[in-house]
Protein backbone atom coordinates (compact mmCIF):
# COMPACT_ATOMS: atom_id res chain seq x y z
CA UNK A 1 0.00 0.00 0.00
CA UNK A 2 1.48 3.59 -1.10
CA UNK A 3 4.33 2.22 -2.56
CA UNK A 4 4.90 3.60 -4.89
CA UNK A 5 3.30 6.91 -3.80
CA UNK A 6 5.86 6.84 -1.27
CA UNK A 7 8.76 6.64 -4.08
CA UNK A 8 7.99 8.95 -6.25
CA UNK A 9 7.64 11.65 -2.97
CA UNK A 10 10.66 10.54 -1.96
CA UNK A 11 12.35 11.23 -5.20
CA UNK A 12 10.69 14.74 -5.36
CA UNK A 13 11.66 15.37 -1.96
CA UNK A 14 15.39 14.56 -1.37
CA UNK A 15 15.72 16.71 -4.56
CA UNK A 16 14.29 19.58 -2.62
CA UNK A 17 16.36 18.69 0.45
CA UNK A 18 19.12 18.55 -1.08
CA UNK A 19 19.73 21.84 -2.27
CA UNK A 20 20.85 24.46 0.26
CA UNK A 21 18.15 27.46 -0.84
CA UNK A 22 15.08 27.38 -2.53
CA UNK A 23 13.37 29.81 -4.83
CA UNK A 24 9.73 29.79 -5.48
CA UNK A 25 9.88 28.00 -9.35
CA UNK A 26 11.71 25.33 -7.16
CA UNK A 27 8.39 24.75 -4.89
CA UNK A 28 6.11 25.26 -7.86
CA UNK A 29 8.13 22.51 -9.81
CA UNK A 30 8.25 20.30 -6.89
CA UNK A 31 4.44 20.69 -6.61
CA UNK A 32 3.42 20.10 -9.53
CA UNK A 33 5.09 16.77 -9.70
CA UNK A 34 3.12 16.01 -6.30
CA UNK A 35 0.11 16.86 -8.33
CA UNK A 36 1.20 14.09 -10.74
CA UNK A 37 2.23 11.23 -8.29
CA UNK A 38 -1.28 12.25 -6.15
CA UNK A 39 -3.40 11.45 -9.49
CA UNK A 40 -1.30 8.41 -10.49
CA UNK A 41 -1.98 6.96 -6.87
CA UNK A 42 -5.64 7.69 -8.21
CA UNK A 43 -6.46 9.91 -5.80
CA UNK A 44 -9.67 11.94 -6.65
CA UNK A 45 -9.08 15.06 -8.89
CA UNK A 46 -10.66 17.54 -6.85
CA UNK A 47 -8.66 16.40 -3.71
CA UNK A 48 -5.77 16.60 -5.53
CA UNK A 49 -6.33 20.08 -6.74
CA UNK A 50 -7.84 21.97 -3.19
CA UNK A 51 -4.39 20.16 -1.60
CA UNK A 52 -1.80 21.24 -3.88
CA UNK A 53 -3.53 24.78 -3.82
CA UNK A 54 -3.08 24.55 -0.12
CA UNK A 55 -0.10 23.36 0.20
CA UNK A 56 1.55 25.39 -2.28
CA UNK A 57 0.25 28.68 -0.99
CA UNK A 58 2.35 27.67 2.47
CA UNK A 59 5.07 26.28 1.06
CA UNK A 60 5.91 29.35 -1.52
CA UNK A 61 6.01 31.77 1.73
CA UNK A 62 8.78 34.14 2.44
CA UNK A 63 9.31 32.60 5.87
CA UNK A 64 9.56 29.16 4.27
CA UNK A 65 12.16 29.94 1.42
CA UNK A 66 14.25 32.04 4.16
CA UNK A 67 14.86 29.83 6.27
CA UNK A 68 17.90 27.72 7.16
CA UNK A 69 15.96 24.63 5.96
CA UNK A 70 13.25 25.44 3.50
CA UNK A 71 13.19 21.56 2.12
CA UNK A 72 12.63 20.31 5.46
CA UNK A 73 10.00 23.11 5.77
CA UNK A 74 8.19 22.10 2.49
CA UNK A 75 8.31 18.36 3.56
CA UNK A 76 6.64 19.12 7.24
CA UNK A 77 4.15 21.65 4.86
CA UNK A 78 3.13 18.49 2.33
CA UNK A 79 2.94 15.87 5.64
CA UNK A 80 0.65 18.15 7.66
CA UNK A 81 -1.33 18.87 4.04
CA UNK A 82 -2.00 14.94 4.14
CA UNK A 83 -2.79 14.64 7.55
CA UNK A 84 -5.45 16.86 7.37
CA UNK A 85 -6.47 15.30 3.85
CA UNK A 86 -6.55 11.83 6.01
CA UNK A 87 -9.13 13.29 8.35
CA UNK A 88 -6.86 14.91 11.27
CA UNK A 89 -6.65 12.52 14.02
CA UNK A 90 -8.05 8.71 14.97
CA UNK A 91 -11.24 8.46 15.70
CA UNK A 92 -13.37 6.25 17.87
CA UNK A 93 -16.58 4.35 17.28
CA UNK A 94 -19.31 6.38 19.05
CA UNK A 95 -21.22 3.91 21.14
CA UNK A 96 -21.67 5.72 24.53
CA UNK A 97 -25.26 6.04 24.90
CA UNK A 98 -28.25 3.53 26.74
CA UNK A 99 -27.31 0.47 25.50
CA UNK A 100 -28.08 -1.53 23.09
CA UNK A 101 -25.99 0.79 20.81
CA UNK A 102 -26.63 0.16 17.43
CA UNK A 103 -23.75 0.48 14.94
CA UNK A 104 -25.01 -0.13 10.64
CA UNK A 105 -22.75 -1.22 8.63
CA UNK A 106 -23.60 -0.70 4.93
CA UNK A 107 -21.26 -1.26 1.60
CA UNK A 108 -21.21 -3.63 -1.60
CA UNK A 109 -20.99 -6.87 -2.07
CA UNK A 110 -17.64 -8.23 -1.56
CA UNK A 111 -16.55 -5.20 0.41
CA UNK A 112 -15.32 -6.68 3.08
CA UNK A 113 -18.57 -5.73 5.25
CA UNK A 114 -19.66 -9.12 7.22
CA UNK A 115 -15.71 -9.89 7.74
CA UNK A 116 -15.64 -6.41 8.96
CA UNK A 117 -18.42 -6.32 11.15
CA UNK A 118 -16.95 -9.25 12.54
CA UNK A 119 -13.56 -7.71 13.45
CA UNK A 120 -15.39 -4.89 15.05
CA UNK A 121 -17.65 -7.15 17.15
CA UNK A 122 -14.15 -8.91 18.60
CA UNK A 123 -12.26 -5.59 19.20
CA UNK A 124 -15.51 -4.77 20.78
CA UNK A 125 -15.41 -8.01 23.34
CA UNK A 126 -11.72 -8.10 23.74
CA UNK A 127 -11.10 -4.70 23.94
CA UNK A 128 -13.56 -2.86 25.76
CA UNK A 129 -15.40 -5.75 27.51
CA UNK A 130 -18.49 -5.36 25.56
CA UNK A 131 -21.57 -7.67 25.39
CA UNK A 132 -22.22 -7.46 21.56
CA UNK A 133 -24.92 -9.04 19.31
CA UNK A 134 -24.54 -9.35 15.59
CA UNK A 135 -27.36 -10.04 13.04
CA UNK A 136 -27.41 -10.48 9.17
CA UNK A 137 -30.16 -8.57 7.93
CA UNK A 138 -28.82 -9.49 4.10
CA UNK A 139 -31.86 -11.87 2.96
CA UNK A 140 -31.03 -11.76 -0.86
CA UNK A 141 -27.49 -13.32 -1.06
CA UNK A 142 -27.77 -17.17 0.34
CA UNK A 143 -26.39 -18.57 3.08
CA UNK A 144 -25.12 -14.56 4.05
CA UNK A 145 -26.57 -15.36 7.31
CA UNK A 146 -25.04 -18.09 7.86
CA UNK A 147 -21.19 -16.97 7.19
CA UNK A 148 -22.26 -14.31 9.80
CA UNK A 149 -23.29 -16.94 12.34
CA UNK A 150 -20.02 -19.14 11.73
CA UNK A 151 -17.89 -16.32 12.32
CA UNK A 152 -19.77 -15.51 15.42
CA UNK A 153 -19.10 -18.88 16.61
CA UNK A 154 -15.29 -18.20 15.56
CA UNK A 155 -14.70 -15.04 18.11
CA UNK A 156 -17.41 -16.36 20.11
CA UNK A 157 -19.96 -13.65 19.78
CA UNK A 158 -23.57 -14.54 19.69
CA UNK A 159 -25.44 -13.94 16.66
CA UNK A 160 -29.11 -13.44 16.52
CA UNK A 161 -31.07 -16.72 15.86
CA UNK A 162 -32.02 -17.21 11.80
CA UNK A 163 -36.07 -16.81 11.20
CA UNK A 164 -36.17 -18.03 7.81
CA UNK A 165 -38.37 -15.59 5.07
CA UNK A 166 -38.11 -12.28 7.51
CA UNK A 167 -37.37 -9.29 5.70
CA UNK A 168 -34.75 -6.77 7.08
CA UNK A 169 -36.97 -4.44 8.83
CA UNK A 170 -38.29 -7.29 10.79
CA UNK A 171 -34.70 -8.81 11.72
CA UNK A 172 -33.62 -5.67 12.54
CA UNK A 173 -36.58 -5.23 15.17
CA UNK A 174 -36.22 -8.71 16.30
CA UNK A 175 -32.32 -8.06 17.10
CA UNK A 176 -33.22 -4.94 18.98
CA UNK A 177 -35.83 -6.66 21.00
CA UNK A 178 -33.62 -9.62 21.43
CA UNK A 179 -30.41 -6.62 22.61
CA UNK A 180 -32.66 -5.37 25.07
CA UNK A 181 -34.22 -8.55 26.75
CA UNK A 182 -30.95 -10.03 27.49
CA UNK A 183 -28.66 -6.90 28.58
CA UNK A 184 -26.42 -6.62 25.35
CA UNK A 185 -24.16 -3.29 25.12
CA UNK A 186 -23.89 -3.43 21.59
CA UNK A 187 -25.82 -4.38 18.27
CA UNK A 188 -23.96 -4.73 14.88
CA UNK A 189 -26.33 -4.94 11.94
CA UNK A 190 -24.73 -6.42 8.95
CA UNK A 191 -26.81 -5.05 5.88
CA UNK A 192 -27.06 -6.59 2.35
CA UNK A 193 -24.89 -5.50 -0.02
CA UNK A 194 -25.47 -5.58 -4.15
CA UNK A 195 -23.21 -5.29 -6.89
CA UNK A 196 -23.86 -2.30 -7.56
CA UNK A 197 -25.32 0.87 -5.81
CA UNK A 198 -29.23 0.51 -6.59
CA UNK A 199 -32.15 2.73 -4.97
CA UNK A 200 -33.86 -0.35 -3.38
CA UNK A 201 -30.23 -1.13 -1.45
CA UNK A 202 -30.46 2.82 0.01
CA UNK A 203 -34.60 2.48 0.35
CA UNK A 204 -33.77 -0.71 2.69
CA UNK A 205 -30.52 0.75 4.31
CA UNK A 206 -33.07 4.07 5.26
CA UNK A 207 -35.91 1.71 6.41
CA UNK A 208 -33.66 -0.03 8.63
CA UNK A 209 -32.02 3.21 10.33
CA UNK A 210 -35.66 4.56 10.29
CA UNK A 211 -36.54 2.09 13.29
CA UNK A 212 -32.45 1.06 14.46
CA UNK A 213 -31.32 5.08 15.23
CA UNK A 214 -28.30 3.53 15.09
CA UNK A 215 -24.97 6.12 16.79
CA UNK A 216 -22.85 4.60 13.87
CA UNK A 217 -23.56 3.77 10.03
CA UNK A 218 -20.10 2.54 8.84
CA UNK A 219 -19.55 2.43 5.21
CA UNK A 220 -17.25 -0.34 4.56
CA UNK A 221 -15.03 0.05 1.23
CA UNK A 222 -12.44 -1.97 -0.84
CA UNK A 223 -9.40 -0.01 -0.93
CA UNK A 224 -8.19 -1.87 -4.06
CA UNK A 225 -11.56 -0.34 -5.98
CA UNK A 226 -9.40 3.16 -6.59
CA UNK A 227 -11.78 5.99 -8.00
CA UNK A 228 -14.91 3.07 -8.09
CA UNK A 229 -14.16 2.97 -4.01
CA UNK A 230 -14.23 6.90 -4.21
CA UNK A 231 -17.69 6.78 -6.50
CA UNK A 232 -19.13 4.20 -4.20
CA UNK A 233 -18.66 6.38 -0.89
CA UNK A 234 -20.16 9.41 -2.67
CA UNK A 235 -23.05 7.87 -3.49
CA UNK A 236 -23.78 6.34 -0.10
CA UNK A 237 -22.84 9.45 1.58
CA UNK A 238 -25.70 11.32 -0.55
CA UNK A 239 -28.57 8.78 0.40
CA UNK A 240 -27.44 7.94 4.55
CA UNK A 241 -26.03 9.42 7.29
CA UNK A 242 -22.70 7.91 7.00
CA UNK A 243 -20.58 8.40 10.21
CA UNK A 244 -17.33 6.78 9.21
CA UNK A 245 -15.92 4.69 6.71
CA UNK A 246 -14.10 1.62 7.02
CA UNK A 247 -11.17 0.71 4.50
CA UNK A 248 -10.67 -2.83 3.65
CA UNK A 249 -8.13 -5.17 2.13
CA UNK A 250 -5.32 -2.18 3.50
CA UNK A 251 -2.48 -5.25 3.42
CA UNK A 252 -2.91 -5.32 -0.23
CA UNK A 253 -0.83 -3.27 -3.31
CA UNK A 254 -3.53 -0.76 -3.59
CA UNK A 255 -1.97 2.85 -4.96
CA UNK A 256 -3.68 4.52 -1.86
CA UNK A 257 -5.96 6.78 -3.93
CA UNK A 258 -9.30 5.58 -2.11
CA UNK A 259 -7.66 6.41 1.52
CA UNK A 260 -6.87 9.65 0.77
CA UNK A 261 -9.81 10.98 -1.03
CA UNK A 262 -12.09 9.49 1.83
CA UNK A 263 -12.26 12.20 3.73
CA UNK A 264 -12.81 14.94 1.53
CA UNK A 265 -15.60 13.08 -0.60
CA UNK A 266 -17.73 11.70 2.74
CA UNK A 267 -17.04 14.66 5.31
CA UNK A 268 -16.43 11.28 7.60
CA UNK A 269 -13.54 10.14 9.30
CA UNK A 270 -12.01 6.67 8.09
CA UNK A 271 -12.71 5.05 11.63
CA UNK A 272 -10.73 1.02 11.14
CA UNK A 273 -8.23 -0.26 8.15
CA UNK A 274 -8.78 -3.73 7.66
CA UNK A 275 -5.37 -5.57 7.30
CA UNK A 276 -6.10 -9.19 6.41
CA UNK A 277 -8.63 -12.00 6.24
CA UNK A 278 -7.82 -13.09 10.07
CA UNK A 279 -10.75 -11.43 11.96
CA UNK A 280 -8.27 -9.86 14.54
CA UNK A 281 -6.94 -7.66 11.41
CA UNK A 282 -8.14 -4.79 12.18
CA UNK A 283 -6.48 -1.27 13.22
CA UNK A 284 -7.81 2.08 14.05
CA UNK A 285 -7.19 4.58 11.58
CA UNK A 286 -4.63 6.87 12.63
CA UNK A 287 -3.84 9.71 9.89
CA UNK A 288 -0.58 11.09 11.06
CA UNK A 289 0.61 7.21 11.33
CA UNK A 290 -0.55 6.80 7.48
CA UNK A 291 1.13 9.99 6.25
CA UNK A 292 4.59 9.48 7.94
CA UNK A 293 4.19 6.04 6.29
CA UNK A 294 3.78 7.50 2.85
CA UNK A 295 6.39 10.22 3.48
CA UNK A 296 8.78 7.35 4.52
P1 LIG B 1 -19.03 -8.86 2.00
O1 LIG B 1 -19.67 -9.47 0.80
O2 LIG B 1 -18.85 -7.39 1.85
O3 LIG B 1 -19.69 -9.21 3.29
O4 LIG B 1 -17.53 -9.43 2.03
P2 LIG B 1 -16.87 -10.53 2.98
O5 LIG B 1 -16.79 -10.04 4.38
O6 LIG B 1 -17.52 -11.85 2.75
O7 LIG B 1 -15.37 -10.52 2.43
C1 LIG B 1 -15.01 -10.92 1.12
C2 LIG B 1 -13.58 -11.45 1.15
O8 LIG B 1 -12.68 -10.42 1.47
C3 LIG B 1 -13.36 -12.53 2.20
O9 LIG B 1 -12.57 -13.54 1.61
C4 LIG B 1 -12.59 -11.81 3.30
O10 LIG B 1 -11.75 -12.69 4.02
C5 LIG B 1 -11.79 -10.82 2.51
N1 LIG B 1 -11.42 -9.63 3.32
C6 LIG B 1 -12.21 -8.81 4.04
N2 LIG B 1 -11.50 -7.81 4.62
C7 LIG B 1 -10.21 -8.01 4.26
C8 LIG B 1 -8.97 -7.28 4.52
O11 LIG B 1 -8.91 -6.26 5.21
N3 LIG B 1 -7.84 -7.80 3.94
C9 LIG B 1 -7.86 -8.92 3.15
N4 LIG B 1 -6.71 -9.35 2.62
N5 LIG B 1 -8.99 -9.60 2.88
C10 LIG B 1 -10.16 -9.15 3.42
Amino acid sequence: MFDSLSDRLGTVFDRLRGRGALTEADVRGAMREVRIALLEADVALPVVRSFVEQVTELAVGQDVLRSVTPGQMVVKIVHDGLVEMLGSQSSELDIDVTPPAVVMMVGLQGSGKTTTTAKIAKRLKDKQGKRVLMASLDVNRPAAQEQLATLGAQIDVATLPIVAGQMPVDIAKRALQSAKLQAFDVVLLDTAGRLHVDQQLMDEMQAVARIATPTEMLLVVDSLAGQDAVQVAQNFSEQVALTGVVLTRMDGDARGGAALSMRAVTGKPIKFAGVGEKLDALEIFDPSRVAGRILG
